[in-house]
């Protein structure tokens, strides 16, 4: 049997990268199958700067919000969601939630608000409208990134609009731009084995394609490190490449490790992905994913120690100053909830990068020398 030289594979792929030629699913493959971190690193920050990116590294000010953990869908991977009677549930009005926001805002300028929740069968359309509406008119002047594609499905299911209709509506509300989860892995063989309650995933890229051509823009995720193989990543990253070339509307990608705590996966001793895998995935996004500009180091799942090294493996975006956040948490990360804006500029600075802090459209708002 050949045996499969990783060195000459890896020095076509720098090739090719030098050259701008795009990377191919073997290609893929052969960056997830090599152990050479530092090597991977060195290509997704070349392929970076080949394609125009700098020393600018990007961070947003937001304010997470979850409106309801109330939710039908029962993904195993899942540590959030809660049935209504469960003690621990809640669903706020959009007035109690716009209280919650405008408190937040008089300690922290955020200018956007980033907002996902459970798919409660006990709400109606009207009040995702609503919320949309009453936060608008609050904060006029924040952007409003919410509901993923699988709460936008729900919706239609709710209401018996269309995809399209139900986004013209939260749009004519406000709605700015919707952020990237319910994608988790599309391959169907994981998705029954993760999330057998979750719609097929061409709904996830409907979604996105329909918000794309109503010029409302989106973001992309992958959930990694549960069941999946390389192979199923390399597809999933591949997929995204492919919606991106004919829609364009992706601002950004944010790779997400799966937390086992509090879940089913944790009873069968499953342990949180290593930094080694998490630094391998951004470094191979990055390398496949030559269309979409931005890929993000989530810091709320790695902690901000690692999502600094992160960013000499392709990653130009640090996220956000988030306040505070439920869901990683429920499946127990450990990092803090909140990064001021000191905080962040000085892990940007320490890794070697320039902190621009952005808008959600990625305009530039203030920059650090
Ligand atoms: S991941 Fe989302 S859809 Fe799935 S159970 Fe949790 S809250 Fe519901």
């Amino acid at each position: 049997m050949a045996v499969l030289d990783h060195t000459s594979t890896l020095e076509s792929i720098r090739k090719k990268v030098a050259a701008g030629e795009r990377l191919d699913f073997e290609d893929g493959l052969a960056l997830f199958e090599s152990d050479d971190l530092l090597a991977l690193g060195e290509l997704a920050d070349g392929a970076r700067r080949v394609r125009g990116g700098t020393d600018d590294v990007f961070f947003v000010q937001n304010l997470y919000l979850n409106q309801t953990n109330v939710c039908r869908v029962k993904c195993k991977f899942c540590a959030f969601a809660a049935t209504r009677r469960q003690e621990h549930a809640y669903t706020l009005s959009a007035a109690e939630l716009v209280e919650d926001a405008l408190r937040q805002r008089e300690l922290t300028e955020f200018t956007e608000i980033h907002m996902v929740n459970g798919e409660s069968p006990h709400v109606d359309f009207s009040f995702y409208v609503d919320t949309v509406r009453a936060l608008h008119e609050a904060m006029p002047d924040v952007h409003l990134k919410l509901y993923t594609a699988s709460e936008i499905h729900h919706m239609t299911r709710l209401s018996g609009l269309t995809h399209e209709e139900v986004l013209r509506e939260l749009a004519s509300a406000g709605l700015g731009s919707l952020p990237g989860g319910g994608a988790e892995i599309f391959a169907e063989r994981v998705r029954k084995l993760v999330a057998p309650g979750k719609e097929h995933p061409d709904f996830w890229f409907h979604t996105h394609e329909t918000a794309h051509r109503l010029g409302i823009p989106t973001h992309c995720t992958m959930l990694y490190g549960h069941v999946e193989t390389y192979e199923e990543r390399v597809d999933h990253l591949l997929r995204l490449r492919e919606q991106q070339d004919r829609t364009r509307g992706f601002l950004a990608f944010i790779p997400l490790a799966f937390h086992p705590e509090n879940t089913v996966f944790e009873r069968r001793g499953w342990r949180h992905t290593t930094g080694a895998d998490d630094l391998k995935v951004l470094a191979v996004s990055r390398l496949l994913l030559d269309n979409i500009p931005n890929v993000k180091a989530y810091w709320i799942m790695m902690g901000m120690p690692l999502a600094a090294v992160a960013l000499h493996f392709g990653a130009n975006d640090v996220q956000g100053t988030v306040v505070r956040e439920e869901i990683f948490h429920a499946a127990g990360a450990r990092t803090e909830t909140e990064q001021k804006v000191e905080q962040l500029v000085r892990f940007v600075q320490e890794a070697g990068r320039v902190p621009v802090q952005r808008d959600t459209l990625y305009n530039e708002l203030r920059r650090w020398q």
